[in-house]
């Protein structure tokens, strides 16, 4: 009657293990997809448009959508 119930308990961890051990794999991942997917925006200071990075230029530490953009801001600060 002891064994039945060390069994009985030793299936509930399992299963408890396993139930848990399963959501907190399952949720980074899905964390990590939708990061990947909403790529990261920056604010191009001259036109005031957002970008996403990999499509922006950079000048410093400022990016921008084009070089026209970049000279005329390089421009208006350095006046
Ligand atoms: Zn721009």
């Amino acid at each position: 009657m002891l064994l039945r119930l060390f069994v009985f308990f030793l299936l509930f961890y399992l299963f408890y293990r396993i139930y848990f051990s399963g959501r907190r794999t399952a949720r980074p991942a899905a964390k990590r997809a939708s990061a990947d997917a909403a790529e990261e925006m920056v604010l191009d200071p001259q036109c005031k448009s957002y970008l996403p990075k990999s499509d922006a230029m950079r000048r410093g530490d400022q990016y921008f959508c084009s070089e026209r953009c970049a000279s005329l801001y390089l421009v208006g600060r350095s006046s």
